[in-house]
């Protein structure tokens, strides 16, 4: 089964197509792109010439087809050099991934085009501010009025919202219980929804996070995605492929912190020595190396079980559980690395300190994440 999850020369060559662009289209403005909180939607149009604006699009509808494994080293290397643009592909993708899943073969024609070469960016709305871990309480409404439904509430934080063409978002049409939710696809084209407010974030400053107000929005009831009553566990569905994503996310910063802190590692010296040297500093380089490769493996693990079209919840529970906390504390040992060049912003790694706490935060806390690991093995008690 091992030999399963090993990504095979293709898979790689995906990650190595991301990493190019990533190094030429990313990295010689990341840090001005980082403090200036700038969205780089032209940077979208370049990962379409690539492909990855597609990247798990089937090639029925001009994506390019790949597997999950693909799409981890591809989100992977991407957040090696901005875990900013990795996390808007990854919900792109994961939006896309939803609509081939669930879509009408209408919806499908529609959007799935258009989101494969980036024309179009997919959002995701489930959030609101009485409702993050605890989605069923959700109280934004869709009254049904003939053929269409009317939309009203407030969603917040939600993800290329003010880039999006279209999003996927969660409102209530029935009974107060998670069976009381339905799917939409909200073509942000039509009248009615508004971006009320960009977040200011810690990090991940290139993605971005906006609330969206749905004030009386008419939309046909052909928006309606997958069966009415089923919004609920449908997004709890896609936000599963989504955690290989972000659980890739961290993988990717976690690699950047082990590149910076072995470069430094080796070129500072302090008492005659290069800081290398030194146990206290080499011993956090070799638990950065080994947690990085364990996160890696647990990500190879869920994305190749995903493409055996196998269950893979609960391992992609576990991957991001791991990778983002193994990505939050060793960027905060690669600062310390640094010393105080690393508090500074003459290096990346305060970035990749900043970057790599909303690892644990979004698409699933790592308490939900525990919730869901614990209950595999418990049940619900
Ligand atoms: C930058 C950013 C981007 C985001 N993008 C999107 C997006 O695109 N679309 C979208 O819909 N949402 C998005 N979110 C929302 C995100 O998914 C939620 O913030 C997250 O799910 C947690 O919900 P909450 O913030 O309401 O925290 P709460 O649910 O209020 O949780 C607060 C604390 O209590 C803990 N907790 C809650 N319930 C339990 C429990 N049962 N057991 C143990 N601990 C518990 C949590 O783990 C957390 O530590 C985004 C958030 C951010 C910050």
């Amino acid at each position: 089964m091992m030999e399963r999850f090993e990504p095979t020369p293709e898979q790689r060559e995906v990650g190595a197509l991301a990493r190019e662009i990533a190094e030429r289209e990313i990295a010689p403005h990341i840090a001005h792109w980082d403090r200036t909180h700038h969205f780089p939607r032209e940077l979208y149009t370049k990962l379409n010439a690539a492909g990855l604006m597609g990247l798990t699009i089937d090639e029925r509808y001009g994506g390019a087809g790949a597997d999950y494994l693909s799409y981890a080293l591809a989100i992977e290397e991407l957040a090696r050099v901005d875990a900013g643009t990795a996390v808007t592909l990854s919900v792109h993708l994961m939006i896309a991934a939803a609509i081939g899943r669930l879509g009408t073969d209408e919806q499908q024609a529609e959007y799935l085009p258009r989101l494969g070469t980036g024309d179009v960016i997919a959002g995701f709305a489930l959030t609101e501010p009485g409702a993050g871990s605890d989605a069923a309480a959700l109280l934004s409404t869709a009254r049904r009025d003939g053929d269409h439904f009317v939309l009203n509430g407030r969603k917040q934080w939600c993800t290329n919202g003010a880039y999006a063409g279209v999003t996927m978002a969660m409102f209530r049409t029935g009974s107060a219980e998670s069976k009381g939710i339905s799917a939409f696809l909200i073509d942000h084209s039509l009248p009615g929804i508004v971006v009320e407010k960009t977040t200011e974030k810690l990090g991940i400053h290139t993605s971005n996070t906006v609330d969206l107000a749905f004030d009386d929005m008419r939309v046909p009831a052909s928006a309606l995605l997958g069966a009415e009553g089923t919004g609920l566990s449908n997004a709890l569905g896609a936000l599963t492929t989504g955690r290989i994503g972000i659980a890739s996310q961290a993988v990717g910063i976690l690699a950047a912190c082990l590149d910076a802190s072995v470069k430094f590692a080796k070129e500072r010296e302090a008492f005659g020595k290069p800081i290398g040297a030194f146990e206290g500093v080499s011993f956090k380089i070799a638990q950065m190396a080994t947690d990085l490769d364990a996160a890696r493996l647990l990500v190879y693990r869920a994305a190749a079980l995903c493409d055996l079209g196998l269950p893979f919840a609960i391992e992609a529970s576990k991957a991001k559980l791991f990778a983002s906390s193994a990505a939050r504390r060793h960027a905060a040992e690669a600062v310390q690395i640094h010393g105080g060049y690393g508090y500074t912003t003459e290096f990346p790694v305060e970035r990749y300190y900043r970057d790599a706490k909303i690892t644990e935060i979004y698409e699933g806390t790592s308490e939900i994440q525990q919730l869901i690991i614990a209950r595999s093995l418990l049940g619900r008690l």
